[in-house]
């Protein structure tokens, strides 16, 4: 019988976004969650974690086991950073195509998972952000870029997130900044920062400043401004559902592209 629904693993279960991924995979018609990885929470059932009930998915400790127990056709992982390699490397080893959240990701990795995935003819996703509002805030702003003489970015997430500035900023900054091209750049009037920090940190002539207090769950402000008016664009999330559809666009698609692509939008 042909096989009609996609293999899905979750790496980072047990966190924030993998258990709304487990949720949300396990809601979708196409999708089979046959593997959940994470370093705490072992043991533990994923649906009973995710707040879905048991689902008899238990949250493995050991991804290179794990992946070769299951015939995984995707890997999402939602983690950090730090030994992604190792969880790309692992993922690629067992087939598995890769739609990738996790941010702060540096770019010599980025490549590395890339060509490790080429040679295996695997689709891999990077995105920075997968809600759609927030892809086209990101637009949005590339857009104005070029007409607006200068511009900050305003990031405000929860008081759990570990990484500053977020990954959608900084992504935001280099979509702009590739916008302006060779258009002059925006000279910093500030001559003393009485506090070191105080005008944010500098992505090429933006200056990015990170905000995180509970309350707040992922935001971003994007202020232009030009003598005599300011233009600001702003996206809210104000719960991880928003993601969710992101996420599964992505693993649909991962499976047909064989390449690497950065950023949802360079997707469809
Ligand atoms: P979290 O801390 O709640 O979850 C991370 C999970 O990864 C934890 O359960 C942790 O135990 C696990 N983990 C960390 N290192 C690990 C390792 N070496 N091996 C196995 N498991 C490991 O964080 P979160 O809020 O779920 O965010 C996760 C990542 O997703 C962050 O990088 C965040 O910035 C990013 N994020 C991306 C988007 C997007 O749209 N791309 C949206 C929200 C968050």
């Amino acid at each position: 019988m042909a096989k009609t629904k996609l293999n899905i693993v979750v790496s980072g279960a047990y966190g924030r976004m993998g258990r709304e991924v487990v949720k949300a995979v396990s809601g979708a018609p196409d999708m089979k969650l046959v593997g959940a990885f994470d370093r705490a929470g072992v043991g533990e059932d994923s649906g009973e974690a995710a707040g879905i009930g048991r689902n008899g998915v238990a949250i493995s400790g050991d991804l290179s086991k794990l992946l070769k127990s299951v015939n995984a056709d995707v890997m999402v992982d939602f983690t950090i950073a730090e030994g992604f390699i190792k969880r790309a490397q692992a993922a690629v080893s067992a087939g598995a195509a890769l739609v990738v959240g996790t941010t702060g990701i540096p770019q010599d990795v980025v490549k590395k998972t890339a060509a490790l995935a080429d040679a295996k003819k695997l689709g891999v996703i990077f995105a920075p952000n997968f809600a759609i509002g927030a892809v086209l805030m990101m637009k949005f702003a590339a857009m104005a870029a070029p007409y607006m003489p200068a511009a900050e970015i305003i990031e405000l997430h929860h008081d759990k997130k570990i990484d500053s500035p977020s990954g959608t900023a900084l992504y935001t900054a280099e979509l702009m900044a590739a916008a302006k091209k060779n258009l002059p750049l925006r000279m910093d009037p500030t001559q003393t920062e009485k506090i070191p920090g105080a005008r944010g940190a500098s992505v090429g002539d933006i200056s990015v400043h990170s905000v995180r207090l509970p309350g707040f769950l992922a935001h971003q402000e994007v202020i232009f401004g030009a003598p005599g008016q300011t233009l600001t664009i702003r996206h809210d999330t104000s719960s991880r559902e928003s993601f969710m559809p992101g996420v599964l666009l992505a693993a649909r698609k991962v499976v047909a592209i064989k390449k690497t692509v950065v950023g949802l939008e360079n997707l469809v």
